[in-house]
């Protein structure tokens, strides 16, 4: 069984997470580091998202990773290339809504990611929530014989979710990115208590965020979790998600509540 972990590199915590649960489930496990010129916007971090191939393999072989696959942007990209895979609706709101064309860039490297490597199980995070629900569509849509893993957000102490760019952060912003994770608390508790309207929720999340100078909503939405449409009452299984700018750094993070008989489960 072959296991599949793809990532952009600048490996924390969250992409070993990643590897770790790939080595419970498969024999082998293979990392590929690509940072994907087609998922980034022409006036986006792609010139200056983190990179460093000699940290990121020693942590991989300290983890027990099998192979790591770290082609370059010719060898995934040839000068002819022209083709692409795009999961049409799924890709439009929340973060598709602010980097046209993004989920078309990922959804394509991960096809080709896949056909290269053959794995038999891919693990994906849920920290890009919306990521993994194209993936998953994406596998059933076309039916690539493939299991999708989406495993859970790993934060740092103080509840930030952990991303490799956490790095643009200086120290005022570091703090001021508590704004994301602090309003999904918020979010939790008001769920625990029994609310259930949307545009309340999102409010006091929106309120929360906006009391921080350093903070720029990109959007705080509630969606239903299968198809990304808005809700304006939670039900089912609802993704609360919302995208941050904090300085240079645009950050994303979400929760997902689950109600089941009037019962909410929610996980951060
Ligand atoms: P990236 O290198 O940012 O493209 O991420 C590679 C994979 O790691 C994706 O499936 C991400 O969702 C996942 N990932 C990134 N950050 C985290 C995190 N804090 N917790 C769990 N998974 C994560």
């Amino acid at each position: 069984l072959i296991g599949f972990v793809p990532t952009m590199g600048a490996l924390h915590e969250g992409h070993l997470s990643l590897v770790r649960a790939s080595k419970q489930r498969a024999d082998l496990t293979v990392v590929s580091l690509f940072v994907n010129p087609a998922q980034f916007g022409p006036r986006e971090d792609y010139r200056r998202y983190p990179q460093d191939l000699e940290a990121d393999s020693a942590l991989l072989v300290r983890e027990g990773a099998d192979i790591l696959f770290a082609p370059g942007v010719e060898e995934i990209y040839p000068a002819d290339f022209q083709s692409s895979v795009s999961v049409e609706r799924l890709s439009e709101p929340l973060c598709g809504r602010f980097r046209p064309g993004h989920f078309r860039g990922v959804a394509t490297v991960v096809l080709k990611l896949f056909n290269i490597v053959s794995p038999d199980v891919a693990f994906f995070g849920r920290k890009d929530a919306q990521q993994s629900i194209v993936i998953q569509r994406l596998v059933r849509d076309l039916n690539l014989p493939i299991e999708v893993v989406v495993c859970p957000i790993v934060r740092e102490p103080d509840g930030l979710a952990m991303s490799s760019r956490n790095a643009y952060l200086s120290a005022e912003e570091r703090r001021a990115a508590l704004a994301l994770s602090r309003s999904l608390e918020r979010a939790r508790k008001l769920l625990l208590g029994g609310e259930r309207r949307a545009g309340v929720i999102v409010g006091e999340m929106r309120r929360l965020v906006e009391a921080e100078p350093r903070a720029r909503i990109d959007y705080i939405e509630a969606v239903d979790a299968a198809t990304l449409a808005p809700l304006s009452l939670i039900a089912g299984r609802a993704l609360i998600a919302l995208a941050i700018w904090i300085g240079a750094a645009r950050l994303i993070d979400n929760l997902v509540a689950d109600i089941e008989d009037g019962q909410v489960t929610v996980e951060l």
